[in-house]
């Protein structure tokens, strides 16, 4: 690790961010004295304003503590790569959020929760998979520009938090939004440099056998379901890069390279 950082092949967020234990128990002087260009006087001094402690080890490291180290090191002119705000979109049925579920605990990537008119499903809960929110709610955040971009879907309306994905971002987090292909669009206008990703079934006979396979649809909301998904994936030509979803294993690890090398701006 030590090694690949001193050559500059990845950044000190890239260390913090890394979930393994051995890499946690590393003290955070030992980073910065390991990566390049830094020096020890400016170790010492980047720690100092950022108020943390000489023995703090990474794991120990709070979110304000981070954010701060951040931004020292910013104005020090210490290159920080930040995180890449990628988007998936794809048809319903596709696998969007198991792909979502899986991710979700991974230690460099922070998944956007979006805010919702719709009501809760059984499993769902607030705060984890959306924070449902009344109509006025929604409509108070569209007027405080408290939103990065906002969709209408099947009858309800979504939006991402702006604030909560700039905090991430700051973080060195790469952030994953869930969204529709409206919501894509704008955030394609708002960042050139997000990463818009579309989720592909790996033949449309398998995506007809998903959407119909669930049972409990009408034959009207069958046939609605399955022309929203031609609509859907007559946008795929929109998107950074189209991803088949054969494995959602492989399909995270694509998501993550491609966004690990957007932020080094390596693509
Ligand atoms: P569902 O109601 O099945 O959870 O989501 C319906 C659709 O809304 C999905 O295509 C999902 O990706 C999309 N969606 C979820 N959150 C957002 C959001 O914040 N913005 C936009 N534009 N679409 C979203």
């Amino acid at each position: 690790m030590k090694a690949l950082l001193a050559s500059g092949e990845i950044g000190i967020f890239d260390v913090i961010n890394d979930g393994r234990e051995s890499i946690q128990r590393m003290r955070v002087r030992e980073l910065l004295d390991a990566a390049p260009g830094i020096g020890s006087r400016r170790t010492f001094t980047l720690m100092a304003k950022a108020g943390i402690s000489e023995t703090r080890r990474i794991g120990g490291l709070g979110s304000h503590q981070l954010q701060k180290l951040r931004s020292e090191m910013i104005l020090n002119k210490v290159p920080v790569n930040p995180g890449t705000l990628i988007v998936m979109s794809g048809p319903g049925g596709v696998g969007k959020s198991t792909i979502t579920s899986y991710l979700r605990d991974h230690p460099a990537i922070w998944v956007s929760v979006s805010v919702t008119t719709r009501e809760p499903r059984d499993n769902e809960k607030d705060g984890r998979d959306y924070h449902f929110v009344t109509e006025e709610k929604f409509d108070q955040l569209i007027a405080q520009n408290a939103l990065l971009e906002w969709a209408e879907f099947a009858g309800a309306r979504y939006g991402t938090p702006r604030e909560a994905v700039a905090e991430a971002l700051n973080l060195g987090k790469h952030v994953l939004l869930e969204i529709e292909i409206a919501g894509a669009r704008q955030i394609r206008k708002a960042d050139p440099y997000a990463l818009l990703v579309f989720v592909s079934p790996p033949s449309w006979e398998e995506l007809v056998e998903r959407l119909t396979s669930r049972g409990t649809d009408s034959p009207e909301r069958r046939a609605a379901r399955l022309a929203l998904a031609e609509e859907e994936m007559a946008c795929s030509g929109e998107f950074d890069e189209i991803l088949v979803n054969h494995r959602v294993e492989e399909v995270a690890a694509a998501l993550l390279s491609l966004a690990s090398s957007r932020s080094k701006g390596l693509d």
